[in-house]
């Protein structure tokens, strides 16, 4: 070992030479030794190279051995941030034989698609992780926590294990009326796809509650699948339920077809995500909005009657921002807001942090738990309150519940989480009706 702050002196030696006669001039030619190894066949590695053989198989499995290792995607890793995590590390170790099948590692990665953006040989962990984990359920290696969403949103048509005749429940505390389309099946601008959080958790009851105010006073003409509203499932495709995924999407768009709309509009990006990128595939072309894709060109419309006097800061989520390029929207509606003022955290648009929810991983906090140091979700929180915000604002209905736990389990209680939705209508001088 080096002491006294000086690196040890590297060695010099003589490499031996080898000398090759040319196959054109008949000359010999000397070569130093470390060139002679360019000319025999060598044992690279003495791993087991099957498991590598079996994912660069895979349909979408292939990019996982164009990794070189310049460790670009690390430092970017979410996960990484909070554990022993990242493209290079999970390419290494498959490489050494590790069986990536049926390694909890297989569950960490929660697609937020950080390292595709700077890997220069585009290992593609969006691809690589659905279809190796696609495999993994097929063989009944899943997560049971992971396992008992596959199976209520199998039996339910959503994650939460609720009832279908639960789903616009909401609707009563909204103080406005919610046009739900199995009633009232006369035609509509815009269907509005509240998906899972929003129908069923308290917190997004809030915020569609504020989403159905903030319409109204618009005058959108927009109605709802109520009862017969299904998740768009791709958080389960990406944690490898094709099939239900697949199975759901005929369910889904039997249903839209029984009704007339001009566009989808949700506040959810996985569905989102699912309806612009994946439908398309299968020959299912809608056009859809974000939510704040359809407000922000609105916002010169809205009367506001009081001031929302926060530092606000804004959490881009991944499958709005780095998956579907949308970074402005949700910033004009916040900007447009009064009182409110804008900060950013360090790590925002391109580089947004995850919130830990992506890929499934919303229904892996236990699990993750285990194999990190914290949840990535507190990790954010910090950064929020390091930013001196008092309100962490989101647009995705994952997170407001993720980070009101995050907040309370890191001691940053004072920081408030709302949805973009909820501050706006509190500057339009809507407020709870419920
Ligand atoms: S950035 Fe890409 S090529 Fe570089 S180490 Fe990561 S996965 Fe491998
Ligand atoms: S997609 Fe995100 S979480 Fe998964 S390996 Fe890449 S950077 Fe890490």
């Amino acid at each position: 070992m080096p002491t006294g702050g000086k690196k040890n002196p590297v060695e010099s030696f003589e490499h031996e030479t080898v000398t090759v006669k040319s196959t054109i001039s008949g000359r010999d030619w000397e070569l130093p030794g470390m060139w002679n190894r360019m000319f025999e066949q060598r044992v690279i590695f003495d791993y087991d190279t099957a498991v590598m053989e079996k994912i660069v198989e895979l349909e979408g499995g292939e990019s996982l051995d164009w990794c070189y290792g310049c460790g670009k995607c690390i430092p970017v890793c979410p996960v990484d941030i909070v554990g022993e995590y990242g493209p290079r590390k999970v390419h290494r170790k498959v490489q050494t034989g590790v069986d990536l099948f049926n390694d909890p590692d297989l569950w960490l990665c929660t697609t937020c698609m950080n390292c595709l953006r700077v890997c220069p040989k585009e290992v593609d962990m969006i691809q690589i992780m659905p279809a190796v984990r696609e495999v993994a359920v097929s063989e009944g290696n899943v997560p049971s926590e992971l396992q008992d969403v596959f199976q209520n949103t199998f039996r339910y048509g959503n994650a939460l294990g609720e009832s279908p005749r639960k789903r616009h429940a909401w609707t009563k505390g909204a103080g406005v009326d919610v046009k739900v389309l199995p009633s009232d099946p006369s035609p509509v601008d815009v269907l509005f796809y509240v998906e899972d959080y929003w129908s069923y958790h308290p917190r997004g009851h809030d915020a569609a509650q504020a989403c159905a105010r903030i319409f109204a006073a618009l005058g959108i003409d927009y109605g709802i699948l109520g009862p017969e509203e299904k998740t768009l499932g791709d958080s389960q495709r990406l944690a490898g339920e094709k099939g239900l995924f697949e199975a759901l999407m005929e369910d889904v768009v039997a249903t839209l077809d029984k009704y007339e709309f001009k566009r989808i509009v949700t506040p959810d990006p996985h569905g989102f995500n699912a309806l612009v990128k994946v439908y398309p595939t299968y020959g299912h072309e809608y056009e859809v909005l974000h939510y704040t894709q359809l407000l922000a060109p609105l916002v010169d419309k809205i009367e506001w009657k009081s001031e929302a006097n926060y530092k606000v800061t804004f959490h881009d989520p991944c499958y709005l921002g780095r998956h579907n390029g949308e970074y402005d929207a949700p910033r004009t509606l916040l900007q447009a807001i009064p009182g409110v003022e804008l900060v950013e955290m360090g790590r925002c648009r391109e580089n947004g942090y995850c919130c830990g929810g992506g890929g499934g991983a919303m229904w892996l906090d236990s699990f993750t738990g285990n194999h990190t140091v914290e949840r990535l979700s507190e990790r954010r929180v910090k950064e929020a309150a390091e930013a001196g915000a008092d309100v962490l604002a989101v647009c995705c209905p994952y997170e407001v519940s993720r980070f009101e736990d995050a907040a309370k389990s890191t001691g940053n209680e004072t920081l408030l989480v709302k949805d973009i939705v909820e501050l706006m209508d509190e500057a339009m001088g809507n407020g709870s009706q419920a």
